[in-house]
């Protein structure tokens, strides 16, 4: 086996592990496999290992990727997930070539997906993303605005809301973490409540994706415990050496 179908596995076995621990069955938790950073090739060594969802956070580099993935694999299908920050002018890509949206923030971009997404293809799967640490510089809205945006998603056409997303503040102690988990739980639970339709919660990456399993996490997105070590900028060669 390969150093990343390796990895792949360990990260799937942690999952079983926190899942049992917690007395939830691992069937429950989907592993979404983050490959930004990383090539084309190391995407395909992914879906020949079985495994069909992957993250992708950056369109342009998203999209290359995709074509990559067409020509050199062409019948190995994945799940594409898009979660990283979406900017407008960009949505029409994610509308076509992607299967979830777990990063939709406002309502501007909620309605250009769902006008743009194809008549052919199912609803845009979508979670939101909540913003709860209070960094300034962070996507996903506020709690206050989750109601009004989970509303307008859930009437658009062509979106499906299926969750909330968030992503805690690295900086803040692992308790603090944890209860940020605790506390999209509680908001997604709180829109239940309403009556929407939100069963997902994407949280949890791969050094605290035991906390978000613990917490409820149905979604966990994990990209260097599969793929190794991203370089700090962007566009740098990444490593393939396995995270500790
Ligand atoms: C990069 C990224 C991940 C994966 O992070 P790791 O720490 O490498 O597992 C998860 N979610 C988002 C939104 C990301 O951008």
């Amino acid at each position: 086996m390969s150093a990343i179908a390796v990895n792949l596995q360990a990260v799937l076995s942690r999952i079983a592990a926190a899942a049992t621990a917690c007395g939830r069955q691992p069937e429950e938790i989907a592993l979404i496999a983050v490959a930004k950073t990383f090539p084309a090739e190391d995407l395909i060594e992914i879906l020949r290992a079985g495994h069909r969802r992957v993250g992708e956070s950056y369109l342009q580099e998203a999209s290359s990727k995709q074509m990559r993935v067409a020509q050199l694999a062409p019948d190995l299908k994945a799940e594409w997930h898009f979660i990283g920050p979406i900017q407008s002018n960009k949505t029409r890509r994610i509308a076509e070539d992607f299967d979830w949206v777990h990063s939709v923030d406002r309502e501007k971009i909620a309605q250009r997906l769902s006008a743009q997404r194809p008549a052919h293809l199912p609803p845009l799967q979508v979670c939101i993303e909540v913003n709860l640490s209070g960094e300034v510089a962070k996507s996903g809205v506020t709690p206050d605005q989750l109601p009004g945006l989970a509303a307008v998603v859930a009437h658009l056409p062509r979106l499906a809301l299926r969750g909330l997303m968030t992503i805690p503040d690295p900086a803040q102690p692992r308790s603090v973490q944890r209860a940020t988990f605790a506390r999209l739980r509680q908001l997604a639970l709180d829109l239940r409540s309403q009556g929407l339709d939100c069963p997902h919660l994407s949280m949890g990456m791969s050094d605290d994706l035991e906390d978000a399993i613990a917490e409820g996490a149905t979604l966990v997105r994990v990209g260097s415990a599969i793929f190794g070590n991203r370089p700090q900028k962007r566009g740098l060669p990444a490593t393939l050496a396995p995270s500790t």
